[in-house]
């Protein structure tokens, strides 16, 4: 076993990236699965806390190397990364997408989860930079409103990772459509936000079939709050 900047970091914190690796290489094959992703496309990430008492920015986080296929994806091929998105720990190169995630970790310390996809639907209201508009019950329950659209960003700097961030921090919802580009979701683990990734694709789908047979109907506010705060708060096992 080769030495790596992990071995700088506590038991805890290994046993807790060991951990981490199993579940964002598991929760890959959900993008396929759902119909998120082609070829190499789309990723995965979750935040590792190194210190719960400590300063947030010091936090890793575990992604999918960059170009390679689904089916090769293992827990040992995941790639470990702090938050300045240097390599901590991995054989290959990280996604392209990691500096966006880093940013996302650093500037919202809740985010313990983020996946990026290319997923059709979503992705063509994102080509218009249209916000697909509330007008179904899951999308107040799930997004709490509309699903908003960031900025046009470059790959290659922060661009990307401040448009999300900046987008996001006003809304309910753990989803933004990147305009030109595609959906991008967070949640309090990356299972939360791979769900996000898959409701927003389909919510998208039905909005737009529905447009297709004239216009859909709003919610009032009032009923997508009210929705929004029994989904959120009551719905589910606790
Ligand atoms: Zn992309």
């Amino acid at each position: 076993m080769t030495t790596t900047a992990l071995d700088a970091y506590g038991p805890d914190v290994r046993e807790a990236v060991a951990r981490a690796r199993e579940k964002v290489s598991a929760l890959h094959a959900e993008l396929p699965r759902w119909g998120l992703v082609v070829w190499t496309a789309g990723n995965v990430s979750q935040r590792v806390v190194v210190d719960p008492a400590g300063p947030s920015e010091r936090d890793l986080l575990v992604i999918k190397p960059s170009g390679v296929t689904y089916d090769e994806l293992t827990p040992e091929s995941m790639v470990v990364c702090d938050l300045q998105a240097n390599l901590v720990e991995g054989d290959r190169a990280p996604s392209s997408d990691t500096a966006a995630h880093a940013y996302v970790y650093t500037h919202m310390p809740h985010v313990g989860g983020v996946v990026h996809t290319h997923s059709t639907y979503a992705t063509a209201w994102a080509a218009r930079a249209e916000p697909v508009p509330c007008v179904l019950t899951m999308m107040a329950d799930e997004f709490g409103g509309d699903i908003p659209i960031g900025p046009f960003a470059l790959i290659g700097d922060d661009s990307i990772g401040r448009g999300i961030v900046e987008t996001l921090r006003g809304s309910r919802s753990p989803a933004v459509l990147m305009r030109n580009h595609g959906p991008f979701t967070i949640g309090k683990d990356a299972k939360a936000a791979v769900k996000a990734a898959v409701m927003v694709e389909e919510v998208a789908r039905t909005v737009h079939i529905s447009r297709q047979l004239g216009e859909p109907l709003p919610i009032a506010q009032s009923d997508i709050d009210s929705l929004y705060a029994r989904y959120q708060n009551v719905y589910g096992q606790h």
